[in-house]
């Protein structure tokens, strides 16, 4: 097991107190009670519940049960994401979500749907005295030749364990319990992007049940339409129930850990604008997490590298630029994607986190100013409780913007061939009554600097939804024609508007 501190999410063992919804339980005359609070169950979420524990058995957990706890908020990342749904279905089959979705819309229940548990703010994935639809248990794995079939209620580590024996790899989340239905649904950022595009450009066929329960196959020659509104179009359209992903030949992965003192935070801020501006034909797959983390008290700063490339080669040679930095650590490995995987746990319940982020051309001395703008902001909340912030980057290569522009299908994120960074700040705490205060500092520090950006010609407007803050409207950095063939397409498979006004968590296109 990692630890810190080679990346500012590998925080094993730490967990602060819940925000507490565990001791939740129904009364008679529909109220939930929490240790939060006291919710009123609105009449559809009543109905829904009602129907759907008689009309499908053994798939329904009610507060007050021992699962609920579990599927409330042992599977949650963001304490902030903890709330009490009215009930939980667990579906086992296909036809099983399919008939949640028809009880749920003609109730007029809300309801949000789960995977992995990893979207980062309340809501996302879960709902206050509404319905839970949690994918838990659609969790098989179909190995084919050149592909493999995955449920949603599958991490990533399943998944490359499942390819482990064939030698073989797909393109999915860059740690161990991230869910695949989440990460796939908006983009997917993974070592291998550069040559393989991201996760949504390598899934072939989508298992989808729509508003009114009907099961479809979405592939490029059925419902072409939906099929590329499913790549980043995110939670808009319905239930994925199975993804086909592409696999590629890759027995053995060439791994690199750096760890760079603080005077080398500009060298290493550079290295990773080259890693975006690499640009060649035949690219070597190879990417990184790469994470800066600050000690507000100590006032220690370091910076992290978790690189991996396609095959053995030691040192990976595409790291070359961090390698000539004089580091306070370095390992170098050859290992396979799998065992790289085990090691990169982002452990359920972590603390109460903000993400934030936005866009620019890489430039490293801009680049380098934005970090030193973070560390001056961060030590005006040194006094917050449980403060953990870190400094994330990001690389968009000209070369993983390619794979869609000429698989003859694309993505919803229309980005052209060029190098960028995303900065992210990601900020942990541990009581509730700083989250008001940590949101608005993010928020106000992201928008100010992306500001000067502007000022300076180097911002970019796209947003990716994984590293995103609640606050953040993703659909204003894609194209606008991009958007309009969204709503279209979501209005020709939901003209009921299910998953638009009766589930309002997530990435929403809006109304
Ligand atoms: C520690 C950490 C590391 C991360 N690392 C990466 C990374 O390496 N690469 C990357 O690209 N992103 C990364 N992310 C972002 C991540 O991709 C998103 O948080 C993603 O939503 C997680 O997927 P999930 O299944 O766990 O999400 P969930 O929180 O379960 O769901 C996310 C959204 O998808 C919807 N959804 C879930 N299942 C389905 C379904 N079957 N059908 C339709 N909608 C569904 C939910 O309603 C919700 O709105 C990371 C996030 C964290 C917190």
């Amino acid at each position: 097991m990692l630890l810190l501190p080679f990346t500012g999410l590998l925080l094993s063992g730490l967990a602060y107190a819940s925000s507490g919804n565990v001791s939740a339980s129904l009364t008679q005359t529909g109220l939930l009670t929490t240790s939060s609070g006291t919710l009123q169950v609105p009449n559809g979420a009543s109905c829904a519940c009602a129907k759907l524990s008689r009309l499908i058995p053994g798939t329904v957990i009610l507060p007050g049960s021992s699962n609920y706890t579990t599927q409330t908020v042992d599977t949650y990342w963001d304490i902030r994401a903890n709330l009490s749904p009215a009930c939980v279905v667990v579906p086992h089959s296909v036809t099983e979500v399919s008939q949640a979705l028809k009880i749920i819309s003609a109730c007029g229940s809300q309801f949000a749907v789960r995977g992995g548990g990893h979207m980062n703010y309340p809501g996302s994935n879960n709902i206050d005295a509404g319905v839970l639809i949690a994918m838990s248990n659609l969790n098989s794995v179909n190995v084919k030749n050149d592909s493999v079939e995955v449920g949603p209620g599958l991490n990533w580590y399943q998944v490359y364990s499942a390819l482990e024996p064939y030698g073989r790899v797909c393109i999915g989340g860059r740690m161990k319990t991230i869910g695949v239905p989440g990460l796939t649904l908006i983009g997917g950022f993974h070592y291998f992007n550069n040559k393989y595009g991201y996760a949504m450009d390598n899934v072939i066929n989508y298992e989808l049940v729509l508003g009114n329960g009907t099961q479809i196959s979405v592939t490029k020659d059925s419902h072409a339409d939906l099929f590329w509104a499913l790549k980043g179009g995110a939670n808009n359209f319905g239930i994925v129930t199975k993804f086909e992903l592409k696999t590629y030949a890759m027995p053995k992965v060439s791994t690199t850990i750096q760890v760079f003192n603080e005077t080398h935070i500009p060298q290493y801020l550079s290295a990773i604008c080259e890693a975006a501006k690499l640009d060649v034909k035949h690219p070597i797959a190879a990417g990184m997490i790469a994470t800066v983390s600050y000690n507000a008290t100590t006032k220690v700063a370091q910076g992290s590298l978790l690189g991996v490339q396609e095959g053995a080669s030691k040192p990976p040679s595409q790291f070359s630029n961090f390698t000539k930095i004089p580091a306070t650590m370095r390992i170098n490995n050859v290992t396979s994607m799998e065992n790289w995987a085990k090691t990169l746990d982002s452990p359920k319940q972590m603390m109460r986190v903000q993400f934030s982020h936005r866009t620019m051309k890489p430039d490293a001395k801009v680049l380098y100013t934005i970090y030193q703008a973070w560390k001056a902001a961060v030590d005006k909340i040194a006094d917050v409780q449980g403060l953990y912030p870190t400094f994330v980057t990001n690389v968009i290569s000209p070369s993983s913007v390619r794979v869609a522009k000429t698989n003859g299908v694309g993505n919803v994120w229309g980005l052209e061939e060029e190098p960028l960074i995303i900065w992210q700040f990601s900020t942990g705490w541990a009581l509730a009554q700083d989250d008001i205060r940590m949101e608005a500092w993010s928020r106000q520090l992201t928008e100010h600097l992306h500001g000067i950006n502007k000022e300076l010609g180097i911002s970019s407007e796209f947003v990716y939804m994984g590293d995103a803050g609640e606050w953040q409207d993703p659909y204003l950095g894609f194209p606008t024609e991009n958007v309009a063939r969204l709503r279209k397409i979501r209005s020709a498979y939901d003209p009921a508007g299910v998953f638009s006004t009766l589930s309002w968590g997530g990435f929403k296109l809006g109304l």
